[in-house]
């Protein structure tokens, strides 16, 4: 190595190492360092990949994490500044994971930095000093073992929390939850100086499980196919209906890899899910269960990261972001739902938490199981591929069965709240029988639009192009895309009119006619709007799991993974938009959503029905999905998605621009265009175009898609076009992004 900086000795440049490190900064490259001055040889020689230093980064101090050790850096040496302290000394992200992230940037197109700092909880991603392996608890200080008995009788919370440490002390943070001690007792008695924080060291438990049902033979064989490839890569598509035991396959599998002294990685789609998931394997197991969610407090989600880090949970549940959980023996991930979109984060960092999760098994070098009852279209073809190995569930637990399906023509029919009389009678009936009832209709508040009457004025939202829908019991008209709210206008701003009508059904409207209809029941509407409070989705599913006759009814909320053992008729009130969506993902949503919403039926030892009200009842999609089933439909789908060269088939990317106008937005689209296209081959352009919703949040949006039959091809250009988006001078004037496989294209 030559120095060129003639001030500086040879010999003192070549026993200087260069850190080579991820910043979180929206630059797309990796910084280099010079050790801290402070640091003595044995903390350097400690230094690995994975190590969080903090560094000088323009005129701020940040945390960055080591990616390399190298002996020289392209920048000379005098214009590498030291770092100003190591704060780990010993990585926070394995290698697997370190080489995870930086995939996930090249192939999502998102600075490396950024992606490494999504993989830390907050603190230690602002540099907190991390302590591995301790748990806080709390125990009386001496003034609170002094205390005299019967002390803080006018504050009855705080002396049941002392009461509490006065028989068993240190008690956890989690230990005291659970016997029902709030935080806030607990700072008040910190103030007080009554009580002291300890850290103890963590213990680790062996884990053990009880025995789970004898398997079916289909479960058996998807579970014996599985576990003779523990210990090295392979991918799963677990294709069972609902109610087919896949969760018993995955139950077992965690099994045999805690046997083998690992951990299990499993992905739900929501948060919501993830209570569910965690009782069920609790009841199963005797071991550490660790959840990852967005839902979580700052504390909390730390400690169970680094429960995941250390190994010491035994199984890690998780959302989209736990795909980047560091874990210290990983053995198995789980992807239940994979269909479900949420698997795709919407913005920022744009990737696909199932996608990433098959890269992770590859680079961990672990099986992964994808499981759904409507696997993605993406995934069937990678299974017709040979790159997943497909397992089919086709049969119900038991006696139960799947439920027949009847269409409703409504053509000519009237309704009341969105229900034809033919539903309102099967509804009646099961009800009379003892059974419940579950309806769906995919859209909240009282009537997604509000219309004048004698001009024809329609309520609007000022800010995206949308209409407001109406909720009336809040007395509100609210955007659903951005959330403005106004009170019921009294009259038309155009005219004056009082006649303000509502138009269209929406849950809320629905559900007052159910009301009015069948009085004596319960009707539970399971909303955005009616599950806000903490506790109402619980409530609800304890109401319902009583078994007495009730009527439920909900969007999408309700259709994802709960078990409604006692509802016998399943009734879908309007999917017909879905027959017609300009997205060329419609088809395949609609199929998915129809199948979830009726495996909601029978369940149970109870036969079920599905009714599902249109006014297409030809429609030869539908009438594929209905009489054949989600797996000839999808066969279908993706024949067509084929001859137009459609994901899986053709690879997509969109370019997006917002900015405060269109023409602002769609120029820079149009100048990254022309500054790629002639360079490219292989590829389709479509756009600049407005998005089909051109104003959401008051700003104007347009977007730019690419295809091409190459993955790689479409890689190269988005390559080129995020690097030329950095240096247009516009790009600096608005916001732009990148998405690589978008799951909108609108
Ligand atoms: P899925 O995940 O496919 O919806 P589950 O694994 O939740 O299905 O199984 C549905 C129900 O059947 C659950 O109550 C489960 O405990 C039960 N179950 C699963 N497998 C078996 C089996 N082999 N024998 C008896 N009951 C089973
Ligand atoms: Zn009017
Ligand atoms: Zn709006």
């Amino acid at each position: 190595m030559q120095c060129t900086n003639p001030a500086c000795s040879f010999a003192t440049l070549a026993a200087m190492p260069v850190l080579r490190l991820a910043i979180p900064s929206p630059l797309r490259q990796l910084f280099d360092y010079l050790p801290p001055p402070a640091a003595d040889s044995e903390e350097l020689a400690g230094l690995q990949p994975g190590c969080r230093l903090l560094v000088p980064f323009g005129s701020r101090l940040l945390c960055g994490i080591l990616v390399e050790v190298v002996d020289e850096s392209p920048l000379a040496a005098d214009k590498l500044r030291p770092a100003r302290e190591i704060i780990d000394s010993s990585p926070l992200i394995s290698e697997s994971l370190l080489a995870l992230c930086f995939w996930a940037a090249d192939y999502y197109k998102y600075p490396v930095g950024e992606v490494l700092s999504a993989a830390l909880p907050t603190a230690l991603r602002q540099g907190k000093a991390h302590q591995p392996g301790v748990s806080r608890h709390w125990q009386l200080s001496l003034a609170g073992k002094g205390l005299p008995a019967g002390a803080l009788s006018r504050a009855p919370r705080q002396a049941a929390l002392l009461a509490t440490l006065q028989q068993e002390a240190p008690v956890s943070r989690q230990a005291l939850q659970a016997l029902g001690h709030s935080d806030g007792a607990r700072r008040e008695l910190e103030k007080k100086g009554l009580i002291e924080a300890t850290d103890l060291p963590l213990a680790t438990v062996e884990p053990s499980w009880n025995d789970g049902p004898a398997l079916n033979p289909a479960q058996a064989s998807a579970v014996d196919t599985i576990s003779a490839s523990l210990g090295g890569f392979a991918c799963y598509l677990l294709h069972g209906v609902t109610g087919s035991g896949k969760t018993e396959v995955y139950l077992r599998l965690i099994e045999a890899t805690l046997a083998q002294g690992r951990q299990a990685l499993v992905l739900v789609p929501e948060i919501g899910l993830t209570p569910q998931i965690v009782r069920r394997l609790n009841q199963r197991f005797n071991a550490e269960i660790a959840s990852l969610h967005s839902g979580l407090a700052d504390g909390a989600r730390e400690s169970a990261w680094e429960a995941a880090r250390s190994g010491r949970a035994h199984i890690v549940v998780g959302t989209r972001s736990a795909v980047f959980a560091s874990l210290a023996r990983p053995g198995l991930i789980v992807v239940d739902e994979e269909h479900d979109a949420s698997f795709k984060q919407h913005e920022g960092f744009r990737y696909s938490a199932r996608d990433l999760a098959v890269k992770r098994a590859q680079l961990e070098n672990i099986p992964i199981i994808l499981g759904s009852a409507t696997p993605s279209l993406e995934s069937l073809h990678n299974a017709n591929q040979g790159r997943y190995q497909k397992l089919m569930l086709e049969q119900r637990i038991g006696s139960s069965v799947m439920p027949d399906f009847e269409i409703l023509d409504i053509r000519h029919a009237s309704l009341q709240g969105g229900l034809s009389a033919g539903l309102l009678q099967a509804i009646g009936h099961e009800l009379d029988a003892g059974n419940q009832a579950l309806l769906f209709l995919n859209r909240r508040g009282f009537a997604p639009t509000l219309q004048c009457h004698d001009c024809g004025y329609v309520a609007g939202c000022s800010h995206c192009d949308a209409r407001l829908t109406l909720h009336r019991r809040a007395g509100e008209l609210r955007c659903h895309h951005c959330d403005w709210r106004i009170a019921i206008p009294q009259a038309c701003p155009h005219c004056q009119s009082r006649q303000l009508n509502a138009r269209g059904v929406g849950t809320e409207k629905t559900e007052s006619v159910l009301a009015a209809l069948f009085p004596a029941v319960p009707v539970h509407r399971v909303d955005r709007d009616s599950m806000q409070r903490r506790g109402a989705m619980e409530e609800m599913i304890a109401a319902v799991d009583t078994g007495a006759p009730c009527i439920l009814l909900g969007t999408q909320m309700l259709t994802k993974g709960h078990h409604f053992p006692d509802v016998t008729l399943v009734g879908l009130l309007d999917t017909d938009a879905s027959l017609f969506s300009a997205d060329f993902r419609g088809p395949e949503r609609m199929g998915q959503l129809v199948t979830q919403v009726a495996g909601r039926a029978g369940r149970a030892a109870k036969r079920g029905r599905v009714i599902l009200q249109t006014h297409y009842p030809d429609h030869p999609m539908l009438n594929t999905l209905l009489q054949r089933g989600y797996e000839e439909y999808a066969v279908a789908l993706l024949q067509e998605r084929s001859t137009a060269s459609l994901p899986p088939f053709g690879q997509l990317l969109v370019m997006r621009a917002e900015a405060r106008e269109l023409s602002l937005a769609e120029s820079f689209l149009g100048e990254l265009r022309s500054g790629v296209e002639s360079e490219l081959s292989g590829i389709s352009f479509i756009g600049p175009l407005p998005a089909p919703m051109q104003r959401k949040s008051g700003r104007f949006r347009a977007q730019l898609l690419l295809a091409s039959q190459s993955r790689g091809a479409l890689q190269r250009a988005a390559e080129q076009l995020v690097a030329l988006a950095e240096t247009l001078p516009a790009g600096k004037r608005l916001r732009w992004s990148a998405d690589v496989d978008p799951l909108d294209t609108l």
